[in-house]
């Protein structure tokens, strides 16, 4: 499978990979180095929407770098514009600020909320962060993720954060009526790396209401949810509302590095020249990319699509693991689905891998899937036969 040294031993170690390596792509398939095929239910973490070396994206990638792949921000760069123009149109928002990465993208929302509230004389601005989430491996983003683990080590964290369980508003009211230098909220609408949970259908709606009352900037982390993923555009449409802020990053650019903070209304009017920047953001490398993911996944119907094949994944994968007492609960919005079990898992991903397909155990029990939104309905249905004969002989063998 692997040929390289037994380890990467110049690599700092930050990750444990699995002990296999892809020497191309084509859709929904990896192949290694042998030539084998792996079907991929996890696309990169949510990043290939469109499968591998799409040819729309891979031609548009091709053509922009033999034109120009940088220039900087100290001049326009037609492309970009371009790409806000079209974000900004499909989110229905007003600006962009492009960085290069989830963890950037939320690093921009979090300055712009503190420079929000030091515009209204606020100079200790607090922002509200629920537990479970994540939000990046920066030191701001870090402090805002919800999850110990992350944070261990790496302490003094950012002050300027306050913690509310996700999924409950009265711990949000409590924070409004305690204090009063909140100036904005963040929250996944669902989470990904928590473990694909889902709020109540007012969560959205209810949290918007109280960020109008209170004068609080609502922010939405759509990095994993946004571009399709959830059946919508951005995942904060099934509840119709509109947040403040939005950060985008893994499925925009197909595999190029992008990200981005969109904004609205007087958050679309905070930051000014001097504020924030990026040498890299927004070049017309990733900006053209991008421009040709969103005009694939419109021509394709893709948004509607993984819709439809979420809801039939849900469906199935209900069908055939519904009734076990094993499967605490099986979640799911558009193509981010999650098993969740009722013992750890994580060698589930391992065992996977010996089947050739690819999924994620996250939050220690919850098999999750994220595959891209052009499977055929038959590729859909080998990813939940695959993953069902997985989980049935776990926990039988387990038992
Ligand atoms: C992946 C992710 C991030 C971080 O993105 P990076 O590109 O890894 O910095 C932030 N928020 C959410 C919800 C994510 O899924």
């Amino acid at each position: 499978m692997f040929l390289g040294s037994l380890m990467a031993e110049h690599l700092m170690n930050t990750y444990r990979p699995l002990p296999v390596s892809f020497e191309h792509g084509a859709g929904a398939y990896l192949f290694d180095a042998d030539g084998e095929r792996y079907l991929d239910a996890l696309c990169g973490i949510a990043v290939c929407g469109l499968g591998h070396a799409h040819p729309a994206v891979s031609a548009a990638i091709c053509e922009q770098a033999q034109r120009l792949l940088h220039s900087s921000n100290l001049y326009r760069i037609d492309a970009q514009e371009e790409l806000a123009d079209e974000l900004c149109r499909i989110a229905a928002m007003e600006r962009v600020f492009f960085s290069n990465s989830g963890a950037e993208a939320n690093e921009a929302a979090l300055k712009l909320a503190r420079l929000y509230g030091h515009g209204k004389g606020i100079e200790t601005p607090q922002i509200i962060v629920t537990e479970g989430s994540f939000h990046g491996r920066t030191l701001a983003t870090l402090t805002a993720t919800g999850n110990r683990k992350i944070q261990a080590g790496f302490e003094p964290l950012m002050p300027g954060f306050l913690r509310a369980p996700y999924d409950d508003l009265d711990a949000i009211r409590t924070i409004a009526e305690n204090s009063p230098n909140v100036v904005a909220i963040l929250v996944e609408p669902v989470t990904g790396e928590g473990g694909i949970q889902i709020p109540a259908d007012d969560y959205l709606a209810e949290l918007r209401q109280l960020c109008d009352t209170h004068g609080w900037l609502f922010m939405l982390d759509e990095i994993q949810t946004g571009m399709g993923r959830t059946g919508r555009w951005f995942a904060h449409q099934h509840a119709d509302i509109q947040p403040d802020v939005m950060t985008l990053a893994k499925a925009l650019g197909n595999g190029v590095p992008i990200g981005a903070c969109l904004a609205r209304g007087a958050a679309a009017e905070v930051f000014q020249p001097g504020n924030h920047g990026s040498t890299f953001g927004g070049n017309p490398l990733v900006a053209r990319a991008a421009l040709a993911v969103i005009d694939t996944m419109q021509q394709q119907q893709l948004v509607a699509r993984a819709a439809e094949l979420g809801a039939s994944m849900l469906e199935q994968l209900r069908a055939r693991l519904g009734e076990r007492d094993e499967v605490v609960a099986i979640r799911g919005k558009g193509l981010m689905l999650g098993i969740e079990l009722d013992r750890p898992c994580a060698e589930l991903v391992q065992r996977a891998l010996q089947q050739k397909l690819l999924i994620n155990v996250t939050a220690d029990s919850v098999v999750r899937l994220l595959p891209a939104l052009i499977l055929t309905d038959g590729q859909a249905g080998d990813i939940v036969t695959g993953v069902c004969d997985l989980i049935e002989t776990f926990v039988e063998e387990d038992a």
